[in-house]
């Protein structure tokens, strides 16, 4: 059976980054996307077990001490992790998995999970991270300064990744579908090609 392989997708704010996950997982719902626990409060239209599991921080912090999470970090003052179980169950069972996570969560993976890989979602440029983090129009200044020198702290981190994906203006079809093709590559490494050489010996 074919193994099912970790793909992490990262990207800060502003990289288009759910679009892009959305639009992949429309075009091949064979992917299983990973839902992550935290203890941030659902934004409106946000539906536990679809977008997240939302936790207490005590129930988060019990999860931790059990080795229950694959990875977590904190971000904007909340955890979030990635529950081992589910992702476990899908790779045994010939699944590829996606984690939308952030660059902290993707470098424990990457340490634990060999064949891990890691994808970095970028906007084509500084001038366009701003004009998408103001466009949403509704951050103080404050939040977009942050949410923008964390974004260029992320994009910083690309060299640790294993491909960067450039998400042009209105290009989230495109990425999608660059990003499959790296799906597909990885499928075809060597490694886990073995068994089409046994059948000719
Ligand atoms: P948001 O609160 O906007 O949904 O997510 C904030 C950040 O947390 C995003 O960069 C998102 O990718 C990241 N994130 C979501 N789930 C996880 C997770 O399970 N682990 C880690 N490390 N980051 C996550």
């Amino acid at each position: 059976m074919r193994k099912g392989l970790l793909f992490i997708i990262s990207g800060p704010a502003g990289s288009g980054k759910g679009t892009v996950v959305n639009e992949l997982l429309k075009a091949h719902p064979e992917l299983k996307l990973s839902i992550s626990a935290t203890t941030r409060a659902p934004r409106p239209g946000e539906i536990d077990g679809v977008h997240y599991y939302y936790i207490s921080k005590e129930e988060f912090e019990q999860r931790i001490q059990n080795g229950k999470m694959l990875e977590y970090t904190t971000y904007s003052g909340n955890y979030y992790g990635t529950p081992e179980k589910e992702v476990q169950n899908a790779l045994d069972n010939g699944i590829d998995v996606i984690l939308e996570i952030e660059v902290d969560g993707a470098m424990q993976i990457k340490k634990k999970i060999s064949g891990a890989v890691a994808i970095m979602l970028t906007p084509p440029d500084s001038a366009s991270l701003e004009s998408r983090l103001r466009g949403r129009g509704t951050e103080t200044e404050d939040v977009i300064k942050w949410r923008l020198d964390r974004a260029k702290e992320e994009i910083k981190l690309m060299p640790e990744y294993d491909y960067a994906v450039i998400n042009e203006d209105g290009g989230a079809d495109k990425c999608a579908e660059e990003i499959y093709g790296i799906i597909c590559a990885e499928h075809q490494k060597t490694i886990y090609t073995s068994t089409i050489v046994e059948k000719f010996i």
